[in-house]
């Protein structure tokens, strides 16, 4: 099998993969495949309320906030989230900490305005260091709302504490959720796409305040709308029922692996020794303001375009797959998700120490 450092869709545990293979012909001994169960069937309806039970449990989310698994994936929240609270002569506010946050500033100009009140674009967005010294106090509905991305999957970076503001604040936080404690009490609304920590891609998780949804504009379609979405209990119209089911096993292995506390040791461990590596490997450079490092995405950067190519080159010779960065900034990125596993990391920093001994400068 490839060594897989793909940044979303990702690695999955060894565990989910297995029981979701077996759940294809017979699911959980019930003697139906999990591809033909109905959405309006009481083991559907269990899976749904174990998966939000859990989902509650792990995240410690506090019964002011309602929990919503939808389909699609960001992008589809970055119209979403515009499409019921932004009206159109107000304004949102964006943290942009990259090309995820100035796409969703993009498309709530869709519904209002958006300003960028933070941008990291001077330090090419490798450092966040003047956010955490910036306050977002802002008169009285001057703002609708204020979003912010919790790690950057591009650069590789990550909030390591979250804005201080007066307005309700959202978070993208598809590249980490799940992977470390978040008080969610602080925020009005969070999602994330599945594909990096939960399932595979096709659904995302919301996260909503009650007092924000009473905020909701009329005349939004129900399948768009989240009280509606809410009332039905996430299943409105046919949800991505294999998709639900692989994030329920998800998060029954989080369970055996200690959960939130436990795996954010495990995530900060593995980051470590890839980050220590490529700081003692002559052949490579680290972009990323070393307080701002992301522990679920590293990327890194080869000295010269020779060594980039031929580093690549040795890496799919040796079998590892997903280590290019993004086609919009190049160099490396190893993702380093929840699933990410010790062997893994120890193999690539493998190739790369041998690496150093037969590529020349
Ligand atoms: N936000 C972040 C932080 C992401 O990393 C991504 C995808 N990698 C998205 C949004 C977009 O997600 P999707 O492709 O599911 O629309």
């Amino acid at each position: 099998m490839k060594i897989n450092f793909n940044a979303g869709p990702s690695i999955l545990p060894q565990a989910v993969k297995k029981q979701l293979a077996e759940s294809i012909i017979n699911l959980e001994g019930k003697g139906i495949s999990l591809l033909e169960l109905s959405h309006r069937s009481t083991l559907f309806y269990n899976i749904r309320d174990e998966l939000i039970e859990k989902t509650r449990v792990l995240l410690n989310i506090p019964s002011t906030h309602e929990v919503l698994y939808l389909q699609g994936g960001g992008r589809l929240q970055f119209a979403q989230i515009p499409m019921n609270f932004l009206n159109k002569n107000n304004t949102a506010a964006f943290i942009n900490t990259g090309y995820w946050a100035n796409k969703a500033c993009q498309y709530a100009r869709n519904y209002g305005n958006a300003e960028i009140v933070f941008s990291a674009e001077k330090f090419q967005y490798h450092s966040l260091e003047e956010l955490s010294t910036c306050s977002f106090l802002y008169p009285q509905n001057k703002f609708t709302y204020l979003q912010c991305t919790s790690n950057n999957t591009i650069y590789g970076t990550q909030l390591h504490t979250f804005p201080r503001t007066n307005v309700p604040l959202i978070c993208d936080m598809s590249s980490d959720i799940f992977s470390r404690p978040i008080s969610f009490s602080d925020f009005s609304l969070c999602f994330a796409c599945a594909q990096k920590n939960i399932a595979p891609a096709g659904l995302s998780l919301v996260i909503i305040h009650n007092d924000f949804l009473k905020n909701i504009k009329t005349n939004i379609p129900p399948v768009f709308n989240y009280q509606h979405l809410i009332q039905n209990q996430s299943a409105y119209n046919t949800p991505p029922i294999f998709n639900m089911y692989a994030a329920l096993l998800t998060l029954r292995w989080l369970e055996t692996q200690g959960g939130i506390a436990n795996i954010e040791k495990k995530n900060t461990a593995r980051a470590q020794l890839l980050y220590n590596e490529i700081e003692r490997n002559s052949l490579f450079t680290l972009p990323v303001r070393k307080e701002d490092r992301s522990n679920m995405n590293i990327c890194f950067n080869a000295i010269s375009e020779n060594i980039q190519s031929a580093f690549l080159d040795y890496c799919t010779q040796q079998n590892i797959v997903g280590l290019e960065g993004h086609s919009t900034i190049g160099g490396f990125r190893a993702s380093n998700y929840n699933a990410q596993t010790n062997e893994n990391i120890y193999y690539l920093i493998g190739v790369m120490q041998q690496a150093e001994k037969i590529i020349s400068f």
